[in-house]
């Protein structure tokens, strides 16, 4: 089997043996594989990294959990662990911005997930097999919102690449200049590097048997999903979280109540489906 794992290994400390970096940590499987690799790097080149969760204020409680068990761990080994708050909970933004998130209308994630890492090397478990999105998008270093002289040396470095998004992401880092590149802006730009972009699902799997890897316990009940309770990407999955955390439900329905009142407030129009906080749940 092709050694992925070597490879993660040289690019951490090829990227970030110099500088460190921060390793993010959602809770779900490929964040336990990266922090894994991470350790693995760290034993043979003494690589410095920390460890960075963004508590979202609306996650399982079996992630809350889990997080801050591995925060333990982690810290015992001498790792530094940040558990990174909010300034504004999902039920308060739900109020500010007088809409639940939709799929086209995404704003939590810039307010509880995406707000932190700038000036920092921020290493993610990105992976293409999850997403087409991703596929398309992301590749093993991302520039999500690149400065304009980032862009204006993508139209003449064939390595770089413009994404849908308007991002810029690195297709390969065997030229020095590329990776000059990565390391002189990472401070002024957000910078993702992402070590298991082309892990497969199988190869992950059989990875986290092999070397025996903790995962977060809501991977044991089957159809569970590690992410925010509700989220408007998990499409039909709500259902079923709601099922099994009633009083994220309840949330919910006290934050549309009080967004009702607030579009009242601010004299926006009351749509018939939602002239109930029920409804709009609905
Ligand atoms: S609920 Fe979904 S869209 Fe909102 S922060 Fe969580 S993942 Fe992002």
């Amino acid at each position: 089997m092709e050694n992925k794992e070597n490879n993660a290994i040289e690019l951490l400390n090829m990227l970030c043996g110099n500088s460190g970096c921060v390793i993010s940590d959602s809770g779900g499987k490929d964040s336990s594989v990266l922090k894994h690799i991470a350790m693995k790097t760290r034993e043979k080149y003494n690589f410095n990294f920390s460890i960075q969760h963004n508590h979202t204020t609306v996650d399982a409680p079996e992630t809350v959990y889990f997080v801050r068990d591995e925060k333990r761990k982690y810290e015992a080994a001498g790792i530094k662990y940040n558990i990174l708050y909010p300034q504004r909970s999902i039920w308060q933004l739900i109020v500010d911005h007088c809409t639940p998130p939709t799929r086209l209308m995404r704003y939590c994630c810039a307010d509880l997930k995406e707000y932190s890492g700038h000036g920092e090397k921020l290493v993610t478990g990105v992976r293409k097999s999850e997403s087409k999105n991703r596929k398309d998008n992301q590749s093993i270093v991302t520039f999500p919102k690149p400065k304009q002289k980032i862009k204006e040396e993508a139209k003449s470095n064939k390595d770089l690449s413009v994404n849908k998004q308007g991002g810029v992401i690195v297709l390969n880092l065997d030229n020095a200049e590329t990776r000059q590149l990565v390391e002189n802006c990472y401070r002024t730009t957000k910078t993702l590097i992402n070590p298991l972009i082309d892990w497969e699902d199988d190869y992950l799997w059989w990875y986290i048997r092999k070397e025996n890897i903790e995962l977060n316990p809501l991977y044991s009940c089957g159809q569970c999903r590690i992410g925010c309770i509700g989220c408007p990407i998990a499409g039909d999955k709500r259902w079923a979280e709601f099922e099994r955390y009633p009083k994220y439900k309840e949330a919910y329905i006290r934050a549309f109540d009080k967004m009702l009142k607030e579009r009242k407030r601010k004299g926006l129009q009351i749509f018939d489906k939602w002239a109930t906080a029920q409804k709009v749940f609905k």
